[in-house]
């Protein structure tokens, strides 16, 4: 991806609102009681969807949930006052739809993880967890994710 642009964190900026009120709505009708239980799913096309498809690592960590998926779907204006869709500065809408995270939860950071259970020497934890504490078993406490970390230092305008 090309070096992240003052613009396109503006951007984002807006596309997390929206989500943030999407999970927000989700908590209330208990649909997840945490973030970190959900799944976003971004449908947009064009600009928007580029935009989503380049900072795609990072969407994790700014929504502080388990997973995002992005979708190439088209959102026609008429549809712009629907609950599910929000509207960026560049005028681009897109829909937020929130599910259950797949897979299960890590003991460690609480996120949502496919790969919880595949190693049989952590069995409950995530591949985050397994990848920052390899060889290293006298600092079992830490958590590898550091998602909460990433998050403080993120670099919004
Ligand atoms: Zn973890």
């Amino acid at each position: 991806m090309s070096i992240p642009q003052r613009g396109d964190w503006q951007q984002l900026g807006n596309v997390r609102s929206g989500v943030l009120k999407a999970l927000e709505d989700a908590r209330v009708a208990k649909k997840i009681s945490a973030s970190t239980e959900a799944k976003v799913v971004l449908s947009a096309d064009g600009v928007l969807l580029t935009l989503f498809q380049d900072y795609l690592k990072y969407l994790r960590e700014l929504f502080i949930v388990s997973q995002v998926e992005v979708r190439n779907e088209n959102i026609p204006a008429e549809m712009s006052r629907e609950a599910d869709i929000f509207t960026t500065q560049m005028e681009g809408l897109f829909r937020v739809t929130i599910q259950k995270a797949d897979g299960k939860k890590c003991d460690r950071c609480w996120n949502y993880s496919v790969h919880v259970g595949e190693n049989s020497r952590y069995p409950t934890v995530c591949e985050r967890w397994q990848r920052g504490n390899q060889g290293n078993r006298s600092r079992r406490s830490g958590c590898g994710c550091r998602w909460l970390t990433a998050v403080a230092s993120f670099p919004l305008p």
